[in-house]
């Protein structure tokens, strides 16, 4: 296999332009005053329920998709970006659109639903990648990610992780350049960057 090259952040731009107005989303900076009050609260919330979340960090590295809104750090490079906001963030957008209200309240109401709609990201973010580099990110890093940073109980935390699992099993036996992608929102994606950036994609050596 020959994994695609890394992308520059003109490709990047273009590619996240891409598929977030392919879901009819909208990119804001994670800089604006909505998201230190979010982060405020949070940190509140976080606290009654026994958790730690540092505001600071939650401003600096973690996207925020707030219905067809995606709240984007500063900090991600030209690769974190097309998986972490044209896959991960584009699904949640999808979500929001495909399920409307009773995604944005199941959301924030039901960890069980939380839990499902994050691994569902995790998994249009990694298929992205998978395509890209023929590689998983390792199952530790997806638990330290869940863990805390969406409140979810520990069952609900190990069903997120089921779900990461059931797929990635799943997405080894297959060939990056070849596999059907699960997300509709990284299928569409892959198929563009299979066609518009053909070295950016992994393919047969
Ligand atoms: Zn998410």
């Amino acid at each position: 296999m020959i994994p695609g090259r890394a992308a520059t952040a003109q490709e990047a731009n273009e590619i996240v332009k891409w598929s977030v107005d392919r879901w009819h989303g909208r990119v804001w900076s994670k800089d604006q005053p909505e998201m230190r009050v979010l982060g405020d609260l949070l940190s509140v919330v976080a606290e009654i329920r026994g958790f730690r979340l540092n505001v600071t960090d939650f401003l600096a590295e973690f996207a925020t998709t707030i219905g067809p809104f995606i709240y984007e750090p500063s900090d991600l490079s030209p690769d974190e970006r097309i998986s972490v906001i044209a896959g991960h963030e584009v699904e949640h957008v999808h979500q929001f659109w495909r399920d409307n209200l009773s995604f944005l309240w199941g959301y924030v109401t039901r960890g069980e639903a939380r839990a499902k709609f994050e691994a569902d990201a995790y998994v249009a973010g990694f298929e992205v990648n998978y395509a890209r580099f023929g590689e998983l990110p390792p199952l530790a890093e997806m638990r330290q990610h869940v863990r805390g940073a969406y409140l979810l109980s520990v069952e609900e935390e190990a069903f997120a992780q089921r779900i990461y699992e059931v797929r990635a099993v799943g997405i080894l036996d297959e060939e990056p350049w070849a596999f059907r992608p699960y997300s509709q929102v990284s299928h569409d994606l892959i198929a563009h960057m299979h066609l518009s950036y053909p070295d950016l994609m992994a393919r047969k050596a």
